[in-house]
């Protein structure tokens, strides 16, 4: 029996048995079939990956932006390497390694009953090592596309991780197939498909060893000191964060050696980060968020980020996409609810509570009294209002803006969600350039108040959604 586990054994229509598949007999070296065995998963991604590029086309084209990431990825599937991608959490690792999971083939043929979809030309675990030299008949089945995600955790056993091998049992009798003999770990059961790795730092430093040693050597060591050759076949994609972040361990330099390490950073411009939080907004049905209030959030949680303003050197940990994300969420929320066709800033709260809302858990501050939090976000949306306010008045119409005051000042105060502005035809003319949708307009109606009323001084804000001309 022990031969076996030691032996690689290759099938050849020479030395195959006769294999069934759902109930029939079939050639699996025939035209229709033998493109879903004997090979590798790397060279099934190569082909496929050449197929998106003979064609022009993008196979990663549900992640928005990130061109220089995409390149890096596909040179290192390619030439058949494990990628490391490195970033924050929330700014698309994940989705990242989702995505590539569309370069595996859809589905190959594997022995049926084996615990880690063995290919039936090229058996990596001992049963059906046996099983292919043995039997007379071997049943084979369709394994659909495996992408397995493994959370890094701290508490990771061996078991958990590779699997339990036992020679000790199989010396003692029992069946190559027993549990007790062969378990795969999460690792194993990818075999055939890709292991994504989230958080690879966080596994104890033994385990990385094994982990090192199952994709370099192809082989594991079991608690008994017993080396057992296990060629799995798999793309390794692993996440980790940057250094020094809290709570999370190195990667131990071996394996670090193994890996081709991708940065992935926050969306390099405003229009990406927009996109990114209406692709993945929840609510995806209500009021309608116009750019300026979208142009508003996101700049909130960019301006956390960038080093440029003072008020976020003091933040140590920045909001990812998933603020973004989250921000849109509650807008589109609180506007639907007060029953809006699109967003206002009164939608945001008062002291723009519906930010906090999405902001608060997802940012770190160096320093933190208890309110210190609430007030970095206030004026973080102060600057992103300020700064948006300030290109909706400069895509005023110059030769419009005399007229625009004169029709405003005719007013004592103008209400924008009650009143029509369609009769004022100067201000009018400029908000038929903002709006998109006729539901926008009391929407642009309020942006461009409230920007005349930031850059000039010339109106003022008697409530919120309210504005009186004071003039000069
Ligand atoms: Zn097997």
């Amino acid at each position: 029996m022990e031969e076996y586990i030691f032996e690689e054994v290759i099938i050849k229509p020479s030395n195959a048995p006769k294999f069934v598949l759902e109930g029939e007999e079939v050639d699996i070296w025939s035209e229709e079939l033998r493109k879903y065995h004997s090979r590798s998963i790397v060279e099934y991604v190569r082909e496929n990956l050449l197929l998106y590029e003979k064609k022009g086309k993008d196979p990663f084209a549900e992640i928005v932006g990130k061109e220089v990431e995409k390149e890096m990825v596909k040179n290192a599937l390619m030439s058949g390497s494990n990628i490391l991608f490195k970033g924050r959490k929330g700014y698309g690792k994940t989705t990242f390694s989702k995505a590539m999971a569309k370069l595996l083939p859809e589905k190959l043929l594997a022995v049926k009953g084996c615990k880690i979809h063995d290919d039936p030309t090229r058996p990596a675990c001992f049963s059906c090592k046996r099983k292919l030299l043995e039997e007379e008949v071997v049943e084979l089945t369709w394994v659909p596309r495996k992408w397995i995600r493994i959370p890094g955790d701290p508490m990771m056993t061996t078991r958990q991780l590779i699997g339990g091998v036992s020679i000790q049992k199989i010396r003692e009798g029992y069946d190559l197939d027993h549990p007790e003999v062969f378990t795969p770990g999460r690792i194993l059961k990818a075999n055939r498909g890709m292991a994504y790795f989230d958080e690879l730092g966080a596994i104890p430093s033994a385990l990385q060893t094994l982990l090192h040693e199952l994709l370099e050597e192809r082989q594991i060591t079991t608690p008994e000191g017993d080396i057992i050759p296990m060629k799995i076949d798999t793309i390794f994609v692993s996440s980790t964060n940057p250094a020094n972040y809290k709570g999370v361990a190195d990667i131990k330099e071996p394996l670090m050696d193994r890996v081709e390490e991708i940065p992935i950073g926050p969306p390099e411009t405003l229009k990406e980060e927009i996109e990114i939080g209406l692709r993945n907004m929840s609510l995806k049905e209500g009021a309608i968020l116009p750019i300026w209030h979208l142009k508003i959030l996101a700049r909130a949680v960019r301006y956390a980020r960038s080093r440029e303003l003072r008020i976020s050197g003091q933040i140590e940990l920045e909001p990812s996409c998933r603020a973004t994300i989250k921000l849109f969420d509650h807008l589109r929320a609180s506007a639907t609810r007060r029953g809006h066709k699109a967003a206002m800033l009164s939608d945001y709260g008062d002291r723009y509570e519906v930010v906090k809302l999405g902001m608060r858990s997802r940012l770190e501050l160096e320093y933190d009294d208890g309110n210190e939090k609430d007030v970095v976000i206030e004026k973080l949306v102060e600057e992103a209002i300020n700064r948006t306010c300030s290109e909706v008045y400069a895509a005023i119409p110059r030769d419009s803006f005399g007229g625009m005051m004169e029709e405003i000042s005719s007013f004592d105060e103008i209400d924008v969600e009650k009143q029509s502005p369609k009769k004022m035809e100067n201000v009018w003319k400029t908000i038929l350039l903002m709006a998109r949708r006729p539901e926008e307009i009391s929407s642009a109606f309020e942006i461009l108040l409230e920007s005349i009323r930031r850059c000039t001084g010339l109106v003022d804000r008697v409530a919120i959604g309210k504005y009186a001309y004071v003039g000069s």
